[in-house]
Protein backbone atom coordinates (compact mmCIF):
# COMPACT_ATOMS: atom_id res chain seq x y z
CA UNK A 1 0.00 0.00 0.00
CA UNK A 2 1.50 3.54 -0.80
CA UNK A 3 2.47 4.79 2.68
CA UNK A 4 1.28 8.24 1.25
CA UNK A 5 -2.55 7.43 0.86
CA UNK A 6 -2.44 6.17 5.18
CA UNK A 7 -4.96 7.85 6.64
CA UNK A 8 -4.74 8.51 10.55
CA UNK A 9 -6.51 10.59 12.89
CA UNK A 10 -6.02 11.18 16.70
CA UNK A 11 -7.55 10.61 19.19
CA UNK A 12 -6.50 11.67 23.34
CA UNK A 13 -2.77 12.54 21.85
CA UNK A 14 -2.69 8.76 20.10
CA UNK A 15 -2.71 8.02 16.42
CA UNK A 16 -5.81 5.88 14.84
CA UNK A 17 -5.51 4.38 11.57
CA UNK A 18 -8.78 5.00 9.76
CA UNK A 19 -9.02 1.93 7.13
CA UNK A 20 -10.07 -1.60 6.72
CA UNK A 21 -9.65 -5.29 7.31
CA UNK A 22 -8.36 -5.44 3.87
CA UNK A 23 -6.50 -3.11 3.71
CA UNK A 24 -4.47 -3.67 6.37
CA UNK A 25 -4.10 -7.42 5.90
CA UNK A 26 -3.10 -6.65 2.24
CA UNK A 27 -0.41 -4.01 3.42
CA UNK A 28 0.91 -6.14 6.24
CA UNK A 29 1.43 -9.24 3.96
CA UNK A 30 3.43 -7.08 1.62
CA UNK A 31 5.28 -5.55 3.44
CA UNK A 32 9.33 -6.07 3.90
CA UNK A 33 10.05 -4.73 7.07
CA UNK A 34 8.48 -5.70 10.45
CA UNK A 35 5.00 -4.83 11.37
CA UNK A 36 3.16 -4.50 14.57
CA UNK A 37 -0.48 -4.03 14.94
CA UNK A 38 -2.14 -2.95 17.78
CA UNK A 39 -5.76 -3.03 18.20
CA UNK A 40 -6.99 -0.05 20.44
CA UNK A 41 -10.30 -0.03 22.84
CA UNK A 42 -10.44 2.63 25.31
CA UNK A 43 -9.00 0.64 28.30
CA UNK A 44 -5.79 1.05 26.76
CA UNK A 45 -6.27 4.61 25.29
CA UNK A 46 -7.15 5.36 29.10
CA UNK A 47 -4.35 3.82 30.71
CA UNK A 48 -1.81 4.94 28.17
CA UNK A 49 -3.22 8.67 29.16
CA UNK A 50 -0.96 10.55 30.82
CA UNK A 51 1.57 7.82 30.85
CA UNK A 52 4.23 8.75 28.65
CA UNK A 53 6.21 5.32 28.11
CA UNK A 54 2.75 3.84 27.37
CA UNK A 55 1.74 6.48 24.71
CA UNK A 56 4.97 5.93 23.38
CA UNK A 57 4.68 2.12 23.02
CA UNK A 58 1.52 2.66 21.16
CA UNK A 59 2.57 5.50 18.87
CA UNK A 60 5.64 3.53 17.42
CA UNK A 61 3.51 0.43 16.42
CA UNK A 62 2.99 0.69 12.35
CA UNK A 63 -0.88 0.07 12.50
CA UNK A 64 -3.30 1.43 15.21
CA UNK A 65 -6.81 0.02 14.17
CA UNK A 66 -9.83 0.54 16.21
CA UNK A 67 -11.10 -2.16 17.86
CA UNK A 68 -13.24 -1.26 21.02
CA UNK A 69 -16.71 0.14 20.14
CA UNK A 70 -16.08 3.00 22.03
CA UNK A 71 -13.06 4.06 19.63
CA UNK A 72 -15.51 3.78 17.04
CA UNK A 73 -18.21 6.00 18.81
CA UNK A 74 -15.45 8.53 19.89
CA UNK A 75 -14.49 8.88 15.93
CA UNK A 76 -18.16 9.18 15.23
CA UNK A 77 -18.71 12.26 17.68
CA UNK A 78 -15.41 13.35 16.04
CA UNK A 79 -17.49 13.02 12.63
CA UNK A 80 -15.15 10.32 11.83
CA UNK A 81 -16.95 7.29 10.18
CA UNK A 82 -15.13 4.23 10.45
CA UNK A 83 -15.73 0.54 10.92
CA UNK A 84 -14.17 -1.83 14.27
CA UNK A 85 -11.51 -3.88 12.97
CA UNK A 86 -11.64 -6.66 15.41
CA UNK A 87 -8.32 -7.84 16.33
CA UNK A 88 -9.05 -11.57 16.15
CA UNK A 89 -10.83 -11.55 12.75
CA UNK A 90 -7.56 -9.92 11.09
CA UNK A 91 -5.46 -12.32 13.15
CA UNK A 92 -7.32 -14.97 11.54
CA UNK A 93 -7.56 -13.67 8.51
CA UNK A 94 -3.51 -13.48 8.33
CA UNK A 95 -3.61 -17.28 9.78
CA UNK A 96 -6.23 -18.48 6.58
CA UNK A 97 -3.07 -16.57 4.33
CA UNK A 98 -0.13 -17.94 6.13
CA UNK A 99 -1.81 -21.60 5.40
CA UNK A 100 -2.41 -20.92 1.79
CA UNK A 101 1.84 -19.34 1.28
CA UNK A 102 2.98 -21.57 3.76
CA UNK A 103 4.10 -19.04 5.92
CA UNK A 104 5.13 -19.90 9.38
CA UNK A 105 3.28 -18.78 12.36
CA UNK A 106 4.32 -18.40 16.05
CA UNK A 107 1.47 -18.26 18.60
CA UNK A 108 2.27 -16.63 22.46
CA UNK A 109 0.11 -16.22 24.87
CA UNK A 110 -2.65 -17.66 27.89
CA UNK A 111 -1.87 -20.21 29.86
CA UNK A 112 -0.30 -24.08 29.43
CA UNK A 113 -3.25 -25.52 28.55
CA UNK A 114 -5.50 -22.65 26.48
CA UNK A 115 -2.46 -22.66 24.15
CA UNK A 116 -1.80 -25.99 23.46
CA UNK A 117 -5.94 -26.24 22.61
CA UNK A 118 -5.89 -23.14 20.49
CA UNK A 119 -2.88 -24.49 18.41
CA UNK A 120 -4.80 -27.87 18.23
CA UNK A 121 -8.32 -26.11 17.12
CA UNK A 122 -6.45 -23.61 14.85
CA UNK A 123 -5.07 -27.06 13.24
CA UNK A 124 -8.70 -28.23 12.39
CA UNK A 125 -9.74 -25.56 10.27
CA UNK A 126 -6.81 -24.69 9.04
CA UNK A 127 -4.82 -28.01 9.01
CA UNK A 128 -1.51 -27.17 7.06
CA UNK A 129 -0.71 -24.50 8.96
CA UNK A 130 2.95 -24.20 9.88
CA UNK A 131 2.94 -23.48 13.74
CA UNK A 132 6.70 -23.41 14.30
CA UNK A 133 6.78 -21.97 17.66
CA UNK A 134 4.02 -21.67 20.96
CA UNK A 135 4.66 -20.60 23.98
CA UNK A 136 2.54 -19.64 27.14
CA UNK A 137 2.15 -15.86 28.05
CA UNK A 138 3.20 -16.43 31.89
CA UNK A 139 6.85 -15.88 31.76
CA UNK A 140 9.18 -13.02 33.91
CA UNK A 141 12.10 -11.24 32.43
CA UNK A 142 14.95 -14.21 32.46
CA UNK A 143 12.41 -16.06 30.35
CA UNK A 144 10.99 -13.33 27.87
CA UNK A 145 14.53 -13.47 26.94
CA UNK A 146 15.04 -17.04 26.35
CA UNK A 147 11.68 -16.96 24.23
CA UNK A 148 12.68 -14.19 22.34
CA UNK A 149 16.04 -16.06 21.38
CA UNK A 150 13.51 -19.08 20.59
CA UNK A 151 11.73 -16.80 18.34
CA UNK A 152 14.41 -15.25 16.56
CA UNK A 153 15.65 -18.71 15.56
CA UNK A 154 12.03 -19.92 14.86
CA UNK A 155 11.94 -16.86 12.43
CA UNK A 156 7.92 -16.60 12.10
CA UNK A 157 6.11 -14.37 9.20
CA UNK A 158 3.31 -14.02 11.94
CA UNK A 159 3.79 -13.95 15.24
CA UNK A 160 0.18 -13.43 17.32
CA UNK A 161 0.79 -12.50 20.78
CA UNK A 162 -2.56 -12.67 23.74
CA UNK A 163 -0.95 -11.25 26.70
CA UNK A 164 -3.23 -8.31 27.57
CA UNK A 165 -2.07 -5.06 27.49
CA UNK A 166 0.78 -3.94 27.69
CA UNK A 167 2.32 -6.88 28.01
CA UNK A 168 2.12 -7.83 24.62
CA UNK A 169 2.64 -4.81 23.25
CA UNK A 170 6.11 -4.50 24.87
CA UNK A 171 7.00 -8.21 24.10
CA UNK A 172 5.98 -7.46 20.57
CA UNK A 173 8.47 -4.45 20.40
CA UNK A 174 11.32 -6.15 21.75
CA UNK A 175 10.95 -8.65 19.07
CA UNK A 176 10.12 -6.22 16.48
CA UNK A 177 13.20 -5.10 17.66
CA UNK A 178 15.55 -8.58 16.37
CA UNK A 179 13.01 -9.57 13.56
CA UNK A 180 13.65 -9.62 9.57
CA UNK A 181 10.19 -9.34 8.53
CA UNK A 182 7.35 -10.19 10.84
CA UNK A 183 3.41 -9.68 11.25
CA UNK A 184 2.72 -9.05 14.76
CA UNK A 185 -0.32 -8.49 15.92
CA UNK A 186 -1.54 -8.09 19.53
CA UNK A 187 -4.64 -10.29 20.02
CA UNK A 188 -5.80 -10.04 23.95
CA UNK A 189 -7.66 -13.06 24.90
CA UNK A 190 -8.58 -14.45 20.71
CA UNK A 191 -6.45 -17.73 22.37
CA UNK A 192 -9.19 -18.01 24.86
CA UNK A 193 -11.84 -17.63 21.98
CA UNK A 194 -10.33 -20.52 19.58
CA UNK A 195 -9.07 -22.77 22.16
CA UNK A 196 -12.65 -23.02 23.13
CA UNK A 197 -12.66 -21.74 26.61
CA UNK A 198 -14.52 -18.28 25.91
CA UNK A 199 -17.21 -18.11 23.60
CA UNK A 200 -16.72 -15.16 20.81
CA UNK A 201 -20.17 -13.06 20.98
CA UNK A 202 -23.00 -14.50 19.08
CA UNK A 203 -23.34 -12.15 15.67
CA UNK A 204 -26.23 -10.20 16.89
CA UNK A 205 -24.14 -8.93 19.89
CA UNK A 206 -21.37 -8.09 17.33
CA UNK A 207 -23.30 -6.48 14.87
CA UNK A 208 -24.99 -4.55 17.52
CA UNK A 209 -21.87 -3.28 19.24
CA UNK A 210 -22.31 -5.11 22.07
CA UNK A 211 -19.32 -7.30 21.91
CA UNK A 212 -18.15 -5.54 25.17
CA UNK A 213 -21.52 -6.16 26.80
CA UNK A 214 -21.80 -10.17 26.05
CA UNK A 215 -18.07 -10.15 27.21
CA UNK A 216 -18.88 -8.80 30.40
CA UNK A 217 -21.77 -11.26 30.99
CA UNK A 218 -19.38 -13.84 30.80
CA UNK A 219 -16.66 -12.40 32.47
CA UNK A 220 -18.17 -10.30 35.34
CA UNK A 221 -14.44 -9.47 36.93
CA UNK A 222 -14.30 -7.43 33.49
CA UNK A 223 -16.60 -4.77 35.26
CA UNK A 224 -14.02 -3.60 37.36
CA UNK A 225 -12.06 -2.68 34.33
CA UNK A 226 -14.59 -1.16 32.22
CA UNK A 227 -15.96 0.88 34.92
CA UNK A 228 -15.35 4.20 35.43
CA UNK A 229 -13.36 3.88 32.57
CA UNK A 230 -15.31 3.96 29.21
CA UNK A 231 -18.21 5.99 30.07
CA UNK A 232 -15.53 8.96 31.55
CA UNK A 233 -13.73 8.35 28.28
CA UNK A 234 -16.17 8.99 26.15
CA UNK A 235 -17.57 12.25 27.97
CA UNK A 236 -14.00 13.19 27.77
CA UNK A 237 -13.78 13.34 24.30
CA UNK A 238 -15.09 16.58 22.82
CA UNK A 239 -12.94 18.44 25.66
CA UNK A 240 -9.63 15.98 25.12
CA UNK A 241 -9.90 16.23 21.08
CA UNK A 242 -9.66 20.42 21.20
CA UNK A 243 -6.52 20.02 23.37
CA UNK A 244 -4.84 17.22 21.42
CA UNK A 245 -5.94 17.73 17.83
CA UNK A 246 -3.14 16.67 15.73
CA UNK A 247 -3.11 15.50 11.86
CA UNK A 248 -1.04 12.44 11.49
N1 LIG B 1 -2.33 -13.34 29.74
C1 LIG B 1 -1.07 -13.89 29.55
N2 LIG B 1 -0.07 -13.49 30.38
C2 LIG B 1 -0.25 -12.58 31.37
C3 LIG B 1 -1.53 -12.01 31.53
C4 LIG B 1 -2.55 -12.42 30.69
O1 LIG B 1 -0.86 -14.70 28.66
O2 LIG B 1 0.71 -12.27 32.08
C5 LIG B 1 -3.39 -13.77 28.81
C6 LIG B 1 -4.66 -14.28 29.49
O3 LIG B 1 -4.50 -15.66 29.81
C7 LIG B 1 -5.67 -14.04 28.39
C8 LIG B 1 -5.12 -12.77 27.71
O4 LIG B 1 -3.80 -12.64 28.10
O5 LIG B 1 -5.64 -15.11 27.49
C9 LIG B 1 -5.77 -11.46 28.19
O6 LIG B 1 -6.80 -11.20 27.52
P1 LIG B 1 -7.69 -9.91 27.83
O7 LIG B 1 -9.07 -10.41 27.95
O8 LIG B 1 -7.10 -9.11 28.94
O9 LIG B 1 -7.42 -9.10 26.53
P2 LIG B 1 -8.44 -8.27 25.65
O10 LIG B 1 -9.02 -9.27 24.71
O11 LIG B 1 -9.40 -7.63 26.58
O12 LIG B 1 -7.50 -7.30 24.98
Amino acid sequence: MNENKRKRTCLFGLPIDITTKEEVKASLLSSQTPQQVITINPEMITKSYKNAALSKLIKTADWIIPDGIGIVIALKILGINTKRIPGIELAFECLKEAEKRGLKVALVGADEETINRAKKELLQTLPNLRIVYSHNGYFNESEEKEILSELKNAEPEILLAGLGFPKQEIFLQNFKKIAKSSIMIGVGGSFDVWSKKLKRAPQIFQKLGLEWFYRLLCQPSRLKRMFPTIPLFLLKIPLEHKLHRREY
